[in-house]
Parts: structure tokens; sequence; C-alpha cells
């Protein structure tokens, strides 16, 4: 037999997955897979139903209804000052996870090499990997995940073509400032370099920090892909429904990667996610403000059961640090503690394909107060009973 993809055929089924199965066994508290269990705004989703009830079910334009590219436009407008044409700046893609897949596949050409951060979210260095790119590591380290300039001016060499930077950022729940950004985009604009920005939990920022994409960086603008996801925005992570920003001549490319992998996301969605993106500053505030709250109330019941918490300013999630609570690397903590606690996290080495940090455990907080307590209460018990 002739063998598959080895890119491929080598990976294992993500962590998400796996730990939501095992946590599915032991009927634990699922903190680990970050989805929130909310419904999702009311008036998007009345809008989603009689659109597809009421409205037109066939293929919508590939680059995406025009009333949604007009919105994603508005919104960089609105919150970063961003001059976006619609028409040659603006695609829907279904979900960040086919735009980043699709930006890969049209920039790399084999042998290429593409600086990742890590930890980062599980699918960049595979989606990399399979689009024949050479994924370089700039590693942060718990407990300030502080971006290293020189480490990353370290890795940058003649084959470097792009860097993919998530921020705010999952897992390390980090937001990136001004001084660390204007370091990375000069060192951008300096090697002539592509960023790939996913920028998904771009509203969920925390403690009056305001989130400031790269692409508003000097020189960046024309050399940006700046992703975002109507899944976070609008606690809807089924939808699948994401965008790109990107200057013309950069967004054509990526639209011919567009219209081979998928071509196009359900017109009723993109109906109703224009909508949601023209909600006004009480949403948006809302929402940072509602998962500060949720994060807060983990945050203090994790230290009242005696976990050492690391900080926190944005995305769906906290860590703990396990190198004083546990012997144990950081894998075998979190299975340990679905099995005999009942509480499900994601162990952070998962996010780390390179010499990987092996104690810290992260938790996903985008959950209802009951739920949250559920994990701690448990979580006491357990701690309690091993003395
Ligand atoms: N990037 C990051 C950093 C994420 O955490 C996630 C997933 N939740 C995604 C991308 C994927 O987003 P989507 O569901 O819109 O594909
Ligand atoms: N992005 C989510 C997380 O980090 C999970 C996405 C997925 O399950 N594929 O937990």
């Amino acid at each position: 037999m002739k063998q598959g993809n080895a890119v491929l055929s080598g990976l294992g089924t993500t962590v998400f997955e796996s730990m939501s199965r095992l946590a599915a066994e032991h009927r634990a508290v699922n903190l680990g897979q970050g989805f929130p269990d909310d419904k999702g705004p009311e008036d998007m989703l009345r809008i989603a139903a009689d659109a597809v009830v009421d409205g037109w079910n066939q293929y919508p334009s590939m680059m995406g209804v025009p009333e949604l590219r007009q919105a994603v436009a508005r919104h960089e407008n609105r919150f970063y000052g961003l001059d976006v044409d619609w028409q040659r700046e603006v695609m829907v893609t279904s979900g960040a996870t086919e735009a980043l897949a699709g930006a890969l596949l049209a920039l790399i050409e084999p042998g290429d090499e593409v600086i990742l951060f890590q930890p980062m979210y599980d699918a960049y260095a595979p989606l990399v990997r399979r689009a024949g790119g050479v994924p370089r590591y700039v590693t942060l380290t718990p407990p300030d995940w502080r971006l290293d300039i020189a480490a990353v001016k370290a890795a940058v060499g003649p084959a470097t073509k792009a860097i993919l930077f998530n921020n705010p950022l999952n897992p390390a729940a980090r937001v990136f400032g001004e001084p660390e950004l204007r370091d990375l985009a000069d060192l951008v604009v300096v090697n002539d370099l592509f960023a790939i920005c996913d920028e998904v939990y771009e509203h969920i920022v925390f403690d009056g920090r305001r989130h400031i994409p790269l692409i508003t960086l000097p020189g960046m603008r024309e050399r940006t892909i700046k992703i975002g996801s109507a899944g976070k925005t609008f606690s809807l992570t089924g939808w699948k429904v994401g965008y790109i920003t990107a200057a013309p001549e950069l967004l054509s490319i990526l639209a011919k990667a567009h219209q081979y992998l998928t071509f196009t996301t359900p017109p009723g969605l993109q109906t109703a996610v224009a909508h949601g993106l023209e909600k006004d500053d009480g949403y948006f505030d809302g929402l940072a403000q509602e998962m500060q709250r949720r994060r807060d109330r983990l945050t203090e019941g994790l230290r009242r059961t005696g976990f050492t918490v690391l900080p926190c300013e944005g995305t769906y999630f906290v860590n703990i640090d396990l190198s004083d609570a546990a012997s144990v690397d950081d894998v075998t903590y979190c299975r340990r503690m679905t099995e005999e606690a009942g509480v499900t996290s994601i162990p952070v080495s998962a996010f780390c394909p390179e010499n990987p940090v092996t104690t810290v455990a992260r938790f996903c907080f985008a959950k209802q107060d009951r739920v949250l307590d559920e994990a701690v209460d448990r979580l006491a018990r357990w701690r309690d009973s091993m003395g």
C-alpha cells in the first residue's frame, strides 16, 4: 500500500478532541476545549433562522455576502481606524481556521520558513508543514510569556517568509501591547516578511486593555493578513464564520486558495454575523466585561483551592502553574485531574511542538457560573483528599 501524506498521517487526534472524549468518559466538568456554553445573541440566532427558512440558500459570492464584507470593513474602521475597501480587501471564510490554512497555502513555497510563537494554537505547525513550509519556533515562557525580540531576530533567516502571530494569545492569555508590537512590526518590515495575524480574541481583552492589531503599525498595512472569527466575538463557535482583512494584492492570492478550499460559507450565518458586527459598543464592552467576570470567578476559586494562577490579560483561558503542585508532567496531571477530580483542563505542552513547557494547565472560563463553581468544588475535594 502506498502511504498517505506524511505530515497528516504522522499526527495524533487534536488535544481538544481527546480531552473532551476523556471528559465525557469520566463525566468530568469540561473546562478543556475552548468554547462558551452560552446560546449566543438571540437576535443573531433569529436572523440566521429566518434567513435559512425564508432566504437564499444557494452558493453566495465566493468572497462573502456584501452585507458582511461591508460590516467587516466598518468594524475595522470603527475599532482600529483602518480604512478598508470592502470590495478589494475583505473576504469571508469558513472560520478562522480556513483563513489560516488558506493564507499559508497562498503564501508558502516549499522550504519557506514561518516563525511561530509557542505555546500556540495546535493547528499552526501542521498547517505550515502541510503547506510545504518549515516552522521556526520562538518560545515564550511563563509566568509573563513576554515576546523576546532578540529570540525572534535569531529565528529569522534568508528563507523566512512569514510570521504567524496570535494576539491575544491562546493559550498564554497574553495581550501584546504597543512596545512588543512595535519591535515585532519593525522586524517584519526590515526583513520583508508577511504577517499572518490570528486575532480571533480581539474583543476578549480585560482590565481596560485595548487590542492593537499588528496591521495598524507602521509599514504593516500592505504585508499583514488580519483574521477574525464570529465564533469568539459572538460566542457562536459552531458557526465557523471567519473574515480576513488584507491589502488587495494579498487578498487576491488568498482568494485563489479559498475558491478551492471551501469556496463559500453558509449565507444565512453570514447575514446574521453582518448584523452582529454592527452592534453598538455596549455589546462589545459587555462581552469583555462578562468574560472578565468569569475569569475572576474561576481565578478566585482556583486560588482558594491552593493553585497558583498565572496572569490572564485576554482570551477564554486561565492557566495554572503546576511546578509546585505536581511532581508529574502536565499531560499526566491533566489526565489524573479528569479521572480523579472530574475536571478537565488542557496540558499546555500540547501547544508546544518543540521543547514544550510541561508545568502549565489551561482552563476555559467561558462557562456558566454553576459550571465554574462545580469545577472548583470538585478540585477542592480532590486536593483535600490528597492531604
Ligand atoms: N485561532 C485560535 C487562536 C483559536 O483559539 C481558535 C479556536 N478556537 C481558532 C483560531 C479557530 O477559529 P474558528 O473556529 O473560527 O476556525
Ligand atoms: N480553539 C479552541 C481551544 O483552543 C478549540 C478549537 C477546537 O476544538 N478545534 O480550545
